[in-house]
């Protein structure tokens, strides 16, 4: 059996060295505390899965749903976004529920890209947006994110030939993995941009309710113009601590969301219904998890950053997101200051390099750990980092 080139193109797992280690340390009993993971450890509200419980008995929800989900979901986010942000969407024609947002921003390839065709990317970021256009035939063209550009893709440098060639822009404020942030002069540029090449931008934006110090984040449909030339993702997994339960949605220009829909249609089936209902409950119900959430993060934020200065290693404050970006002293490379960090100290972090060629010389660590573990793995690190 021969495996399609899409599969043999796939690029190697960085972390897969780490993962191994990982592995060995805890099948010989050690305690190994990983930053490495950016998944909530925080539950799901009560009152959503109270929504799911009921919802799951009512076999009306057995059933097959719709590919673009039940009208009261597509009401539900659309109000979510009109109170969130004070932007209104058609329901029916501008908003779609996702099986989480990774699987539309995979998809959306299929909507865009063509055998040869360009997809702009942010290195480092996601992999699925370079991956997903792999396997629709395409090719990715890199936009570095550096700490000199604050970590936004400097359109102006991209060559005139790139730009007219391309055919998708992916941005994703705040940033996984270097926690930057964009307002809306950014976006006003990306819309330029688009606009002049004739790029359809994705914005994937998953972290705008995952802030700190009272900051919050803007939605990239709220630039003007934004809806003319894009869509933005979004997801309830970082929102209210729903990654397992894998819903999503996207929104914005119609004619995209209507070919994502197309494609979807013919791939699957839609949320499973219950979960629809569940997320009607997130998004129309009490809000008062979002503030709690962040309240616990922001006390992590700060014991990592008090961590980080104690033993010298530096990273701008995020604002936003699940991570903090840390840059890795000069002597390492991020998959060597991994392993050594993991060998000497069963601390597990990311390796910056992992998220792209631009990543080399950071390494990400998530505040999605435990206080308990958290603090444990703080002390750990800090033990570790004075005898460097
Ligand atoms: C977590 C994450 C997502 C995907 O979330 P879903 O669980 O698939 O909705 C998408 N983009 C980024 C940058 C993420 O960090």
């Amino acid at each position: 059996m021969k495996p399609a080139k899409r599969i043999e193109n796939l690029p190697p797992y960085l972390f897969v060295e780490i993962s191994r280690k990982i592995a060995e340390k805890r099948a010989r009993g050690e305690d190994v505390i990983s930053f490495a993971i950016g998944d909530p450890d925080i539950p799901t509200p009560q009152h959503i899965i109270e929504r799911l419980c009921q919802a799951a008995r009512d076999p009306a929800n057995h059933r097959y749903p719709e590919t673009n989900g039940l009208p009261q979901l597509r009401q539900a986010i659309s109000s979510w976004y009109q109170r969130r942000f004070e932007l209104s969407f058609d329901p029916d024609k501008e908003v779609l529920p996702l099986i989480g947002s990774k699987e539309g921003i995979g998809h959306i390839a299929l909507c865009f890209i063509d055998p040869g065709d360009l997809a702009l990317v942010t290195d480092p970021g996601y992999p699925v947006y370079s991956i997903g256009t792999m396997f629709a035939g395409g090719e990715s063209y890199s936009l570095p994110l550096t700490e000199d550009n604050d970590f936004l893709p400097d359109l102006d440098i991209i060559p005139a030939e790139i730009a007219y060639k391309a055919k998708l822009l992916w941005i994703n404020y705040p940033n996984n993995p270097t926690a930057a942030i964009a307002d809306l002069d950014f976006f006003d540029s990306v819309i330029a941009f688009a606009k002049k090449y004739d790029v359809a931008v994705c914005h994937d934006g998953p972290y705008t309710e995952v802030s700190f110090d009272g900051y919050r984040p803007t939605s990239f449909l709220q630039a003007r113009g934004a809806q003319e030339v894009g869509v933005e993702f979004h997801s309830l997994s970082k929102s209210y601590n729903m990654t397992g339960w894998r819903v999503g949605m996207v929104v914005g220009n119609e004619s995209i969301v209507n070919a994502l829909m197309k494609v979807k249609s013919n791939l699957d089936s839609g949320v499973p219904q219950a979960i629809q209902h569940a997320a009607i409950e997130a998004l129309l119900g009490d809000q008062g998890c979002i503030g709690e959430h962040n309240a616990i993060y922001q006390r992590r934020r700060d014991l990592v950053m008090k961590t980080l200065e104690k033993i010298g290693l530096r990273a701008r404050t995020p604002k936003a997101s699940l991570y903090v970006w840390v840059r890795v002293p000069e002597r390492y490379t991020s998959t060597d200051f991994c392993s050594k960090l993991l060998d000497e100290a069963s601390v597990a972090v990311t390796p910056g390099n992992s998220y792209g060629k631009h990543g080399e010389g950071y390494i990400r660590l998530s505040l999605t750990t435990p206080d308990d573990r958290l603090e444990e793995g703080l002390s750990r690190m800090e033990k570790w980092g004075q005898e460097q």
